[in-house]
């Protein structure tokens, strides 16, 4: 058999493995290349991938950078299934959704200079029926069940800890025969993440295609990062402050909402307002909701002990952009989560105008900040910043709060892998930068006597 890398080979956007054997072809992944370079032209059907010739597709989560290009594929006739947990569908149509309306919204800005300049107008890669088609594909996969996905290829999903439904997938590959095993990681989360399991990996590989994006380091203990956590909270309801949280609507708004009720129902703060000012955040929330089968053994009983989590009568989603506006008026303490993560875009620059100048205003980070975003020169401590074209001072508090990341560190890739070392597979370390994925190798050829492979875009590994 041989796999060919399609993406995530050397950086950790764009996914895509696809499998072949004499009998069958099966793709895992087909993610979107996101942050800038030259991703519209890496965001396309790449050679040597007939839709067509599929037999089916396999989705390890939702996360844009593993499902974005799917809609590619149904565009193209594919017509087979796309095997994915019932939580990763109902992500997925959130976040393709999403990614169709933000396609068509910066197409319509580039076209209107382009037609100006007598250029010939962009096309989005995909709109909004053409990802209904796409999900009209979705087939549901169990956790811990083998079914057949092509002609001598059976897949099995596994908990990878990650955000909801998320997935490592192992195919056994029948082949002349032999029978090989071949695992893909998926995104690994870290030890301990709010509301949903553990990752659980596999115990026997020969070979596996293994995340690597925090491969040189650990995350800060969410432990640590709880306690301080709670000592913004507990200072800003002192002084009766606005806390402003920038956050994605996936995952980490959830987790906030978690970690707030425990604050809420184990200690004895009294619940102030939370704002849920983002339409897909509210959407995303009511799937965590739906999928309560996927909590941990803590979730779970808090959803049975603690009256907020049930009602969370706290909670405030503000669909509308008139909603939105009106939060203007609240006054503390109460906390307002919107959108975009990174502080790019979004409700959240609204809040930050009329925000950021006022001295009982808190920022509180709870993500990644981009090299180049608003949000990294408030991170930096910016003294003053440009929303909107205007000069806005940064007179709140800005904190930033490490622990909260949805990846494995260095450690618990290594406690993942560790499970399927002793069965010495062939490793390829993806979804990496160099700074990620080669400490990571060194680590394992160390500590396993194994020689990770670090391969580049449209590599094929034989096996
Ligand atoms: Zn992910
Ligand atoms: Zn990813």
């Amino acid at each position: 058999m041989k796999i060919t890398l399609h993406g995530a080979a050397g950086e950790v956007t764009g996914s895509a493995y696809l499998l072949e054997t004499a009998r069958a072809r099966v793709l895992v992944d087909f993610g979107m290349f996101q942050g800038g370079g030259n991703t519209d032209a890496k965001n396309v059907l790449p050679l040597g991938l007939d839709p067509k010739r599929l037999d089916a597709v396999l989705l390890t989560h939702a996360h844009l950078d593993h499902c974005g290009r799917l809609p590619l594929l149904t565009k193209a006739g594919y017509q087979g299934g796309i095997y994915a947990t019932g939580a990763t569908r109902d992500l997925a149509g959130l976040i393709l959704r999403d990614s169709a309306k933000v396609q068509s919204y910066d197409v319509e800005r580039k076209n209107r200079k382009r037609e100006r300049a007598g250029k010939p107008l962009l096309e989005p890669l995909y709109n909004a029926n053409e990802v209904d088609q796409t999900m009209s594909r979705f087939r549901d996969v169990e956790f811990d069940r083998s079914f057949q996905v092509g002609e001598g290829i059976t897949a099995r999903y596994t908990i990878a800890g990650h955000m909801l439904g998320s997935a490592s997938i192992k195919l056994t590959v029948q082949e002349k025969g032999k029978t090989r095993i071949v695992v893909f990681s998926g995104d690994i989360g870290p030890m301990h993440l709010a509301i949903i399991r553990g990752a659980v990996p596999f115990k026997h590989a020969d070979l596996v295609f293994m995340e690597s994006t925090y491969g040189d380091r650990d995350n800060k203990p969410l432990k640590e990062t709880l306690a301080e956590f709670r000592g913004i909270i507990q200072d800003a309801v002192k002084r009766r402050a606005r806390i402003l949280v920038p956050a994605f609507a996936v995952g980490r708004t959830q987790q906030i909402l978690y970690h707030l009720d425990e604050l809420f129902c184990a200690s004895k703060l009294k619940p102030f307002p939370v704002f849920l000012d983002s339409p897909m955040a509210i959407e995303a929330t009511n799937i965590y909701r739906r999928h309560p089968d996927l909590f941990d053994d803590e979730a779970k009983a808090w959803r049975r002990g603690c009256a907020l989590t049930r009602k969370q009568a706290h909670v405030k989603p503000t669909p509308t952009a008139q909603d939105s506006m009106k939060l203007n008026d609240v006054s503390g303490p109460c906390l307002i989560m919107a959108g975009s993560g990174m502080c790019t875009a979004g409700r959240i620059l609204h809040h930050f105008k009329h925000g950021l100048w006022q001295p009982d205003t808190v920022v509180m980070i709870v993500g990644y900040q981009g090299e180049g975003t608003l949000g990294r020169q408030l991170v930096d401590g910016a003294k003053s910043v440009k929303i909107f074209g205007e000069k806005i001072a940064v007179k709140a508090h800005i904190h930033t709060l490490n622990g909260f990341s949805a990846h494995a560190g260095q450690s618990a890739l290594m406690n993942w892998f560790g499970s399927l070392a002793p069965s010495k597979p062939k490793v390829v370390l993806t979804h990496g930068e160099a700074r990620g994925r080669e400490p990571l190798a060194e680590l394992i050829r160390k500590r396993h006597g194994l020689k990770p492979i670090l391969p580049a875009q449209g590599d094929v590994i034989k096996l």
